[in-house]
C-alpha cells in the first residue's frame, strides 16, 4: 500500500502530511498512537480532508481520539480545530488558557490572520468555533498514553503569548509548535518564525527551558522531524539574538524593513544558503522574508517606547 499522508517517525509516532493549499512540506500534524490515538495540531481547516484521510491510512477509528492538543491557535496549528472536531466524536482539545477564547470564537483571530497573512490566510481558510465543554485549558501538566507512558505539556511563550510544548515518552522528543522556529527539510536547517507580536526575551527563556527537557528529536508543525534538537535549540537562540542585534542597529538608524532585511541575508549564514528556495515561495516569502522580519521591528520599537 502506497501511503499517502503518513509517515512513522519514531515509536508510536506518526507524521500526517497536511498538504494545505497543495504545498507540500509546508504543515503536518502528528498522531501517538498510545492506549488510545493522541493527535498534536488540527492544522488548518483547509486540510482538514487531507488530516482524515491521514487518520484513516493509519487506521485510527475516529471516535477514539480523545485529545488534539495544538500548540497554539495560529490558524496553521489550531486553526482547524472546530471543523476538526465535526468528525471526532469524543475529542476534547487541549490548549494554553489563552488561546481557549479564540477557539470558542474565532472572528477575531481570523480578522487580524487577515491582516496579518493576507492571501496565505485564504490558503489556511477561516476557523470554525469550538464548543466550551470540548475545550481543555491548561499552561502545564500531563497526559496519560498508557503503560506509564505520558505528554507533558509545557508552557513556552515568546512566538506567540500561548505557545505550549508537548514532550512524549515513547522517544522523548518535543511538539515545540513555533516555539523553536521553522525547519525546512530540504536544507536541513532552522528559520525564525517571529511574526508580530513577538517577544523576544520570553522567546529565549522558552528555548532555555525546551533545552533543559533534553529532547531527542523535534517535530516540527513546519515542518517534519529533526534530530540533533539540544544543537538545534541553542543555535536557534544565537539565530534569534544576531537578527535581533541588526534591527535593534537598524532601528536606531531609521532604517526600512527592506534595509534590516538585506543586512539579515547577509549575515545570516542559513539565511543565505535558503535565499532562492525562500524568494520563490508563495508562502515563505510573504512570511519569512516579511512578517518575521517585522516581528523583531516591532519587538525592537515597543522595547524602545517602553
Ligand atoms: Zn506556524
Amino acid at each position: 500500500m502506497r501511503f499517502l499522508y503518513t509517515k512513522e517517525v519514531g515509536k508510536n509516532l506518526f507524521m500526517v502530511e497536511l498538504e494545505t493549499g497543495g504545498f507540500k512540506n509546508l504543515i503536518c500534524s502528528y498522531v501517538l498512537k498510545g492506549k488510545k490515538p493522541f493527535l498534536i495540531e488540527s492544522g488548518p481547516t483547509n486540510s482538514i480532508p487531507n488530516l482524515l484521510s491521514g487518520l484513516r491510512e493509519l487506521d485510527v477509528p475516529f471516535e477514539d481520539v480523545e485529545y488534539v492538543a495544538v500548540t497554539h491557535i495560529h490558524l496553521d496549528h489550531g486553526g482547524g480545530a472546530g471543523a476538526l472536531l465535526k468528525f471526532l466524536p469524543n475529542a476534547k482539545v487541549i490548549v494554553h488558557p489563552r488561546g481557549m477564547p479564540h477557539l470558542l470564537d474565532p472572528e477575531r483571530l481570523w480578522s487580524s490572520s487577515q491582516k496579518v497573512l493576507g492571501f496565505v490566510s485564504e490558503i489556511f481558510g477561516k476557523p470554525e468555533p469550538v464548543s466550551k465543554e470540548r475545550v481543555i485549558a491548561v499552561t502545564e501538566g500531563t497526559f496519560d498514553l498508557g503503560n506509564k507512558d505520558k505528554l507533558t505539556v509545557s508552557e513556552t511563550v515568546g512566538h506567540a503569548s500561548h505557545n505550549l510544548s508537548f514532550q512524549e515518552s515513547f522517544n522523548g522528543g518535543i511538539f515545540p509548535g513555533d516555539a523553536a522556529g521553522t525547519y525546512l527539510p530540504e536544507f536541513d536547517v532552522v528559520v525564525p518564525t517571529t511574526p508580530p507580536p513577538f517577544y523576544l526575551d520570553a522567546a529565549l527563556s522558552s528555548l532555555n527551558r525546551l533545552i533543559a527537557l533534553k529532547p531527542t528529536a523535534l517535530y516540527f508543525s513546519h515542518f517534519g522531524k529533526a534530530n540533533n534538537a539540544i544543537e538545534r535549540l541553542k543555535d536557534y537562540k544565537l539565530q534569534l539574538q544576531l537578527w535581533a542585534d541588526i534591527t535593534e542597529e537598524g532601528v536606531m538608524k531609521n532604517q526600512s524593513l527592506e534595509e534590516i532585511r538585506e543586512r539579515i541575508l547577509a549575515e545570516d549564514h542559513v539565511m543565505g544558503q535558503i535565499l532562492d528556495f525562500v524568494k520563490s515561495h508563495r508562502i515563505y516569502s510573504k512570511t519569512i522574508l516579511e512578517n518575521c522580519v517585522r516581528g523583531f521591528i516591532e519587538y525592537v520599537k515597543q522595547k524602545q517606547g517602553s
